[in-house]
């Protein structure tokens, strides 16, 4: 009863502040943001949508007068890993899509400072206008994903991980106070956001995947854009032949032929990946089929296109003599072990206008679409965020989006993901996945799974499952399913490097000092508690 009485009092003043516009607590808006693939059920009472650092201070300020908790998001695009959810019932949201403004991009520095609202999409698009050359390391995930958020949670980007790409963070404390890292806080400094560490104590990692306070903008690191690009997709025909697979790609990540992250699919993940922009292609030919056949034909032509059990892809950027060597280097480690084919400038012009006259043969017509389909992955590797793939959410379902921009805690689809970090070794990656097809067909799940060669060092494995969210014991079995596998890559050493909030509990722990440091730290910069109770804490 208190806390509904504070809750009140808490938002007539955020009304006051923000505009009663900007302070939700309708039934639609409050179902817009509970709604999520992960099928969680969480109660949120209201969301607000400040604008600006001193509106987020204000929201903060006001939260600690009236004790009444907030969970931030940047686009709340966090699907199959907790979407917009706080970790309990009663938070209220702060959604920071309303700072969206680029406050600087420094092409001799190679990076932007944005705030959170900024997407992937929104950054690429003012790099293309203004000619700026620049790239983005992307992700997979749709445009509409945001930069801030995603590096916060530590995200893989399409050439490294995101997880030391930010620099000069500006934080809005739990206490309400403005804290800025690195060299940011020191007046009239020119520096904040080419030599990150500042001097003294870094704190900047403080602000990742924890809950003291609300980070308003930061500096993002931007990468130089090349003279060339391509991209390299490499399939292997048998599936005992992965560990030598992965050793192989890790190999020439070693040795520095490839400096991007190697994605390996596997046959099912390539299936959901490929099989929408295939359909599409078919779809324009054929538009009377019926979605059943398209989809068929569409399965039927990526498996004769040599997609395998497990397929690699990842882009090379550099000049074009670099790209010729890399080319020789791939070819020569992976002949004998892997399909290798190289999607070049000059090969998708060539789909464009050569092969077109003969496009009444059919394997040239096959090998147009294939190209075609795969031309938002290839796209990935040159730095160009796409929706594309985000269609995958759908595909297990027999569904499509009705745009590839949808999202999906709008839909009924559910996903959850489970993402262990393993030594890039193959017997170790071969052993994680006879884990995972075992778990998986115990709870009657089809397993998805990339594995991220991010660094010559670390072996990312994503695995999701996909479900129908209107069947709740289909929803009570992914959870199950995805604890299950969670639980026992922990007990085998290799614990994931992300949770949703729903899955905290298999990770922090009261006996172990570093959680508890965890949770002294949070006193020194959230007093009351205010910021994300529960998440990656234990407060
Ligand atoms: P995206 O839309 O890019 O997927 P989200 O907005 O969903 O990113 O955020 C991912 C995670 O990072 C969430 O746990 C969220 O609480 C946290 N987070 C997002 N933005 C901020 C921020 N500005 N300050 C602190 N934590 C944040």
């Amino acid at each position: 009863m208190q806390a509904l009485t504070q809750l009140a009092a808490a938002l007539a003043d955020w009304r006051a502040a923000l505009g009663a516009e900007h302070v939700r607590d309708d039934a639609a808006t409050l179902a817009a943001y509970q709604n999520n693939v992960g099928g969680l059920q969480r109660h949120i009472p209201a969301v607000l949508r400040p604008a600006s650092t001193a509106e987020v201070q204000t929201v903060v300020h006001l939260a600690n007068r009236h004790r009444v908790p907030l969970y931030p998001i940047s686009r709340g695009r966090n699907w199959g890993l907790g979407s917009r959810l706080p970790g309990r019932d009663g938070v209220v949201v702060v959604d920071l899509a309303r700072l969206n403004r680029i406050r600087e991009v420094n092409v001799a520095g190679q990076y932007a400072v944005v705030e959170p609202g900024v997407t992937q999409g929104q950054l690429f698009d003012h790099l293309e206008q203004q000619q700026l050359p620049l790239l983005l390391n992307v992700t997979g995930a749709s445009r509409d994903t945001s930069l801030l958020g995603n590096a916060l949670e530590r995200g893989i980007g399409y050439f490294s991980t995101r997880a030391h790409s930010l620099s000069g963070l500006e934080i809005v404390l739990g206490s309400g106070e403005l804290l800025r890292t690195g060299f940011s806080h020191i007046a009239h400094v020119k520096t904040a956001h080419g030599y990150r560490h500042g001097i003294g104590p870094e704190l900047d990692g403080l602000f990742a995947q924890s809950n003291y306070g609300i980070v308003t903008s930061a500096g993002f690191e931007l990468m130089p854009k090349p003279e060339a690009a391509m991209a390299v997709i490499a399939k292997i025909k048998d599936a005992a032949q992965l560990a030598a697979f992965v050793e192989a790609l890790a190999d020439l990540r070693r040795r520095d032929v490839v400096r991007s992250v190697w994605h390996i699919g596997n046959r099912e993940r390539t299936q959901i990946a490929l099989g929408p922009l295939v359909f599409g292609q078919l779809r324009q030919r054929e538009p009377d089929a019926t979605f059943v056949a398209l989809r068929a034909k569409a399965e039927a032509l990526i498996a004769a296109a040599g997609f395998g059990p497990w397929s690699a892809v990842c882009g090379i950027l550099g000049s074009a003599g670099e790209l010729k060597l890399a080319r020789r280097a791939i070819r020569s480690a992976l002949h004998g072990l892997a399909q290798v084919m190289f999607i070049t400038d000059g090969l998708l012009r060539a789909a464009d206008t050569l092969s077109r006259p003969f496009d009444f043969v059919p394997w040239v017509r096959d090998q147009r679409i294939m190209l075609h389909s795969v031309r938002p992955l290839a796209d990935l590797a040159r730095g160009i965020p796409t929706d594309g793939p985000m269609q995958s959410v759908w595909w297990p379902l027999g569904e499509l989006p009705e745009k590839p921009s949808d999202d999906p805690d709008q839909s009924h689809c559910g996903m959850l993901f489970c993402v262990p970090f393993l030594p890039p070794d193959g017997r170790c990656a071969r052993e994680a996945m006879d884990l995972t097809y075992q778990v998986y067909a115990k709870h009657g799940f089809t397993p998805f799974v990339t594995l991220n060669l991010v660094d010559s060092r670390s072996l990312e494995c994503v695995i999701n499952n996909a479900f129908d969210r209107r069947q709740p014991e289909r929803v009570a079995a992914a959870h199950a399913c995805n604890d299950e596998l969670t639980t026992e890559f922990i007990r085998r050493g290799y614990p994931p490097y992300r949770v949703g909030p729903q899955d905290t509990r298999l990770i922090v722990d009261e006996h172990d000092l570093f959680w508890r440091t965890v949770r002294d730290l949070k006193h020194v910069f959230d007093p009351n508690g205010i910021i994300a109770p529960g998440r990656y804490n234990l407060v």
